[in-house]
């Protein structure tokens, strides 16, 4: 079997589309443009890189983009001082604080002084209390990429085998939760699980969310399996230079599996389009409009 690559790159461009779309409606019929906040502290390239790449997005879509870039030595206080001022906004309907922060910052103090409704990112503690118990809540972008792409790759996922490896608090904790509200029959696999090999091949889906380069080998998967690859790792290429995979053997996998999502080009760009959908949803709920059908659980 040679399965189906779940193409995340134009699934993101579609979900995009649709933000606008929706966007463009409610700037004609309200005069409401949502707006993204994204606060930078520091200079991390890789951060830089996403924080740019997060705006541009947004403006494409046809919201407002605001960058915050505060130095690597900014003071806790100054930090949630900005936090206060973007949650008292109200032209801005999400926030997003790249992590990591500078190790002086306390990130679950700062995380949770963003105001609920706001926080695109879905790490406040109410949001994840609220997608704990199957309330309506911000739903963290990357698990929320990974359930738009399973949803419409399957449909149903009712009594589904899931086998999450990773227990994150971004990613393998709230997808989790996200397949257990579908109705999957879910594990989560982690460093100190025996076995892990023999867990993962009883598994209709599997979700990789490991951080470490082609760990999941096809001999895991269970034949016609959808596999979801998290994982994005920078290694060595054999003469020289370095390039982008996943924690899934893609090759071995893809011989194996029904549906395998790519690195690049899956999980990723989905995950920029879901903090756009966030936003985009903060935004018609601030203003009590309806939410966009498909764009969030
Ligand atoms: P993390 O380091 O916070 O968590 C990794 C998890 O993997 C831990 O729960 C750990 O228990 C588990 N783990 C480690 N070694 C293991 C092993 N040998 N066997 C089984 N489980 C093991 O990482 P994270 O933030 O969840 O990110 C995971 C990966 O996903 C990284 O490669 C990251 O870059 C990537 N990521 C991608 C996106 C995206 O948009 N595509 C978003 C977030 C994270």
């Amino acid at each position: 079997m040679t399965a189906t690559v779940i193409d995340g790159k134009a699934f993101a461009a579609k979900v995009r589309g649709q933000v606008a779309t929706h966007v463009a409606r409610i700037k004609a019929d309200h005069g409401i443009t949502p707006g993204l906040a994204v606060v930078l502290v520091g200079e991390d390239p890789a951060s830089q890189v996403y924080v740019r790449s997060k705006g541009k997005l947004t403006v494409e879509v046809g919201m407002n983009s605001y960058e915050h870039k505060l130095d690597a030595e900014t003071s806790q206080a100054d930090l949630l001082a900005l936090i206060a001022q973007l949650n008292a906004d109200p032209d801005v309907h999400g926030i997003l604080v790249q992590l990591p922060l500078p190790k002086h910052l306390n990130e679950d103090l700062v995380i949770n002084a963003i105001d609920p409704a706001k926080d695109v990112d879905g790490f406040h503690i109410s949001n994840v209390g609220l997608l704990g118990t199957g309330q309506k809540s911000m739903v963290p972008c990357t698990p929320l990429g990974c359930l738009m792409m399973l949803r419409t790759h399957h449909g149903s996922l009712s009594g589904m085998e899931a086998v999450v490896i990773g227990r994150s608090n971004i990613v393998g904790k709230p997808m989790a939760q996200l397949l257990l509200g579908d109705s999957c029959t879910v594990t989560v696999a982690h460093s100190r699980t025996r076995d892990l090999a023999d867990i993962v091949r009883r598994a209709d889906i599997v979700v990789a969310a490991v951080g470490r380069p082609q760990m999941v080998s096809g001999d895991w998967i269970k034949p016609g399996a959808t596999v979801i690859d998290v994982g994005i790792n920078r290694i060595d290429k054999p003469d020289g230079g370095t390039r982008l995979v996943g924690d899934v053997d893609y090759d071995s996998c893809a011989q194996v599996a029904g549906a395998i999502t790519p690195v690049p080009g899956g999980v990723g760009p989905m995950t920029i389009a879901c903090l756009l959908a966030n936003t985009l949803t903060a935004c018609c709920r601030s203003a009590g409009l309806d939410e966009p059908q498909g764009l969030t659980v």
